[in-house]
């Protein structure tokens, strides 16, 4: 625990009407240790919760993106998605592997174990590694609980912040804009909120250690942000998957050091 509420508005009488109102803390966990990263966490949400809220939020953007029309593409983003998963462990899910057909290079991962991978990202990975790579990453998400974590300490700070933008956030960037317009959120957008730094590079050394427990070479993960890195001063601007999750020298040290513990 011992996350403060950001905001010197949020009164302590916010936080007990909240929890008066009883709903999402009706099966809340409190503060309990995560068995993927062994940190202590707060959680006011249950899994089941979170799964069915995001589980409608997935359902509309299955209906309202258009979905790569390529048989091979899919069978295979649900090949490599289903080898990390059974690597994390965490096959009690109900995953699903879909492949958006959009340009942006960019993925991500809702709650539930849904894995949206858009059309560019599946053009930029060169190989299977690369692509396990970022899956690695996003199941490193869902098992470290991040989407509960930042929910709950979302609940603290805005008591009255809708439950889907908050679950959309962090790996959409700028799609966020469009997912949420596609849900009828688009007031809500300014509340939407990214994954901490730490939440990032937790995911990094997660979906590393789940592409090396899948015996996917855990180098591709450095090969794949060096490209994007590259990708991306050629373009003159940053991808959305980079300000999302940006590759600067730390993140690279970071993640060849705990490579290196693996090899
Ligand atoms: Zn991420």
């Amino acid at each position: 625990l011992g996350m403060a509420p950001n905001s010197p508005l949020v009164g302590r009488r916010n936080v007990l009407a909240w929890l008066a109102g009883g709903g999402l803390l009706a099966a809340a966990s409190g503060c309990s240790q995560n068995s993927a990263t062994g940190r202590n966490q707060l959680l006011l949400v249950s899994d089941t919760q979170l799964a069915e809220m995001s589980a409608q939020a997935w359902n509309e953007l299955k209906a309202k993106t258009p979905i790569l029309q390529d048989k091979g593409a899919q069978a295979r983003l649900e090949r490599i998605g289903q080898r990390v998963v059974d690597a994390s462990g965490a096959t009690g899910l109900n995953w699903e592997f879909v492949a958006f057909d959009n340009p942006e290079i960019n993925a991500f991962v809702l709650p539930g174990g849904k894995v949206g991978f858009f059309r560019g990202l599946l053009e930029t990975a060169g190989d299977d590694a690369e692509v396990a790579a970022v899956m690695g990453h996003e199941a490193g998400h869902v098992t470290a609980r991040h989407a509960a974590e930042r929910f709950s300490q979302q609940m603290l700070v805005n008591v009255g912040v809708t439950a889907a933008t908050v679950l959309l956030a962090g790996e959409l960037g700028q799609f966020a804009d469009e997912a949420a317009a596609a849900l009828g959120m688009g007031v809500m957008v300014g509340v939407i909120l990214p994954y901490s730094r730490e939440h990032e590079l937790e995911a990094d050394r997660l979906g590393v250690d789940l592409m090396a427990k899948a015996a996917y070479e855990p180098r591709a993960a450095v090969r794949f942000w060096t490209k994007m890195m590259e990708a991306s001063v050629a373009r003159g601007q940053p991808l959305e998957l980079l300000s999302t999750h940006p590759s600067d020298g730390t993140r690279m040290t970071a993640l060849e050091k705990h490579i290196a513990t693996l090899l």
